[in-house]
């Protein structure tokens, strides 16, 4: 037993707040969940009024956790793995044809995305791979022209699950890039890569970065504001997600 009780869930202004009484805990402990719930771990003891004034003391740093999930993070529909559901590649839906054992587990024919029956028992798993290796194909040609560009060296491009990050980087220079990018259109796919290649020169979000942005991509707010209401159309199982760390406009 690790001294957690049951949950109850507090209604605070217009939050909904989750509350987990922890006797390890000494002080109380606010968090923003991959879900976009949110979730209190408290000491014993600890009174509504409390957390009552605690919750609307940080409201401010939750919302901004709040917004920061929506792209990403956002519980968005199930999607069936049946023929006829709309997958998204590279901007447009294709619709999923369920075809019998062939020479792939997925592939892209003639505007509809085959998954062999074969699959049927993992389909997640089969759809992440295929998107994983359509990027690490795409990808490279896609970011050279910008790296140059921008006068950046940069290392080798990785496909992975990046939980609420749409792209990382690596103090060696690498990228990491979400697989459920390949799913956006590609200048919003620029606008990522583009991102994360100014975090190559400046680490931070500070006016220097956004400058550098700008400089490479004119219109990046535009681009910025129609990542956000995308993140919600993408197909991103709940599986997949990995770590619950922070801020889609990491890229
Ligand atoms: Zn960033």
């Amino acid at each position: 037993m690790d001294g957690s009780a049951a949950v109850e869930v507090v209604r605070i202004d217009d939050l909904d707040v989750r509350v987990q009484v922890s006797e390890r805990r000494r002080h109380v402990r606010l968090t923003v969940e991959r879900d976009a719930a949110v979730t209190a771990t408290v000491p014993p003891g600890t009174g509504r009024a409390e957390l009552v004034k605690l919750v609307r003391s940080r409201r401010r740093w939750l919302y901004g956790k709040l917004a920061e999930r929506q792209a990403l993070g956002e519980a968005r529909p199930e999607r069936q793995y049946v023929s006829g559901e709309g997958f998204p590649y590279l901007g447009r839906s294709h619709r999923l044809l369920i075809v019998p054992e062939g020479p792939a587990d997925v592939r892209l024919l003639r505007g509809r995305l085959e998954l062999g029956r074969h699959c049927l028992d993992d389909p997640v798993r089969a759809l992440i791979g295929w998107y994983t290796r359509r990027g690490t194909d795409w990808l490279p040609d896609r970011l050279r022209p910008w790296a140059e560009r921008m006068d950046t060296a940069c290392g080798e491009v990785r496909v992975l699950p990046l939980g609420f990050r749409w792209g990382s980087c690596s103090l060696r220079g690498h990228l990491n890039i979400h697989w459920a990018t390949m799913q956006l259109p590609p200048d919003l796919i620029d606008y990522v890569l583009v991102h994360e290649l100014a975090h190559l020169q400046v680490p931070d979000h500070s006016e220097r970065f956004w400058r550098r942005v700008e400089r490479t991509l004119p219109d990046y707010t535009a681009r910025r504001e129609r990542l956000k209401r995308l993140g919600h159309d993408l197909w991103l199982p709940s599986e997949s997600g990995g770590s619950d760390i922070t801020s889609p406009r990491r890229g």
